[in-house]
């Protein structure tokens, strides 16, 4: 995301409080926070080393494949970075399993079962869950078997002696596909960590009895940033667990800074002066506004128009693929079908259809308000300053789009949105 905004280059990291430390990250990527914060953090970190244990269910590693490619710091470094050590990680560590060459092997050296017994009797790491949990058939959890045990078993064992939980990516947090409808969703019974889709009370965490800090890192995949980011924040002490997580989080439990409630991607998609003039692709590969192809960012709320994917230079809408909004509790249900226009779905359920009225209202209102916002700019004679006000005051989400104009990040994205219909060269 570019270098480091000037009004953050003299910031004392040291003394810098939560809201400012939340600002920070919401408006730099993992990349330039790491590098440019570095010495500040070795320092804050001296002592302290937080042990992550990464455990994986019902998933497609797709979480941890985004970490993985995150960019500038890689993973190893960005780690060491914060002094964070991997101390399980199914796919990454050495362990060899049971069975080394066909021969049963009694050292954790190679033994990954018999490490994993070790690392968790030793307890309060960061417990990184990644993928849904199986409860069914009955609640016995065996729809997922991972070396002879249930995942179910796994995670009630690796959560009952962590210090607090990070779900990352969909599947974790809210089940994900897994919970999509189908004749056997009952059956396998997936669950997400504190959700299951939009439902609180089934949440795997409740069916086991288990009560610890949870948060979730939504999105399918999440963005490294929004991974390494939250973490950097509670291992340096910016957010504290657990009196902090109801000022950050959301409803969904998800960071408020990543995920704004008062900001959706629609309001700097670079297509988005092709919305406000009404004009549509109505097939793929075109350059116009997919909002006809079933584009759901009007009420989709993250930052990804912000801070971008792949190096931080494109996302879903400016690659030419609708968002299908995969960091909702609901998703994929409420967000089918993918690539028909909100108005033309009929009444396929109760989520879609209610979230599609009240968003289908809000992104008219919303483009109604920006139109003639510009409008009455151009003729005052002003440029920009379309930054939204934080109507409910929440921590953590303020201004998100204004923050990063102000800060510099977004110069050229916003300039782009804005004179997309007379020169539209993004996507
Ligand atoms: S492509 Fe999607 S996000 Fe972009 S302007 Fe159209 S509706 Fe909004
Ligand atoms: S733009 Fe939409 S579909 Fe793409 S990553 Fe963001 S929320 Fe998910």
């Amino acid at each position: 995301m570019g270098d480091i905004p000037e009004r953050f280059k003299h910031l004392d990291f040291m003394r810098m409080d939560r809201r400012t430390f939340l600002k920070a990250v919401g408006a730099l990527g993992a990349s330039v926070f790491l590098q440019n914060y570095r010495s500040e953090i070795v320092k804050a970190l001296e002592f302290a080393e937080n042990r992550i244990v990464w455990i994986q269910g019902g998933e497609c590693t797709g979480c941890s494949e985004s970490l993985l490619n995150g960019g500038e710091p890689d993973i190893v470094q960005a780690m060491q970075r914060l002094n964070l050590k991997i101390t399980y990680h199914e796919l990454l560590m050495e362990q060899q399993g049971v069975f080394v060459d066909g021969i049963l092997v009694n050292t954790s050296e190679l033994n990954s079962e018999l490490y994993f017994e070790e690392v968790i009797e030793e307890g309060g790491y960061i417990l990184v869950a990644e993928g849904a949990i199986a409860n069914g058939p009955d609640g016995s959890g065996r729809y997922c078997v991972l070396g002879g045990k249930t995942y179910k078993e796994i995670f009630r064992k690796a959560a009952e002696n962590a210090a607090f939980i990070v779900a990352v990516g969909q599947c974790a947090a809210f089940s994900g596909v897994n919970a999509a409808d189908s004749d056997i969703r009952d059956l396998l019974d997936f669950r997400g960590v504190a959700f299951t889709l939009e439902d609180e009370t089934k949440g795997i965490l409740r069916e086991l009895g288990i009560d610890k800090p949870v948060i979730n890192i939504a999105g399918c995949p999440p963005h490294a940033d929004w991974m390494l980011l939250t973490l950097a924040a509670v291992v340096l002490g910016k957010i504290k667990i657990p009196e902090d997580l109801p000022g950050v989080l959301d409803k969904w439990k998800r960071p408020k800074i990543f995920f704004p409630p008062d900001h959706t991607i629609h309001e700097n998609c670079p297509r988005r002066g092709y919305y406000d003039r009404g004009e549509f692709d109505t097939t793929v590969s075109g350059e116009k506004c997919l909002w006809k192809l079933g584009c759901k960012a009007p009420y989709t709320h993250a930052d990804c128009a912000i801070r971008r994917w792949n190096g931080y230079h494109s996302l879903c809408p400016q690659s030419g693929s609708p968002c299908i909004s995969c960091v909702s509790a609901g998703f994929p249900d409420s967000s089918r079908p993918f690539f028909q226009e909100i108005e033309d779905v009929g009444i396929v359920g109760t989520n879609l259809d209610s979230i599609a009225k009240v968003a289908v209202g809000g992104a008219l209102l919303a483009a109604g308000a920006h139109a003639i916002k510009r409008f009455s700019e151009k003729d005052a004679g002003k440029e920009g300053g379309e930054g939204k006000e934080d109507e409910n005051g929440e921590e953590g989400n303020e201004k998100i789009g204004k923050e990063t104009e102000e800060s510099g990040e977004n110069e050229g994205r916003n300039e782009k949105t804005e004179t997309a219909p007379e020169g539209k060269k993004e996507g």
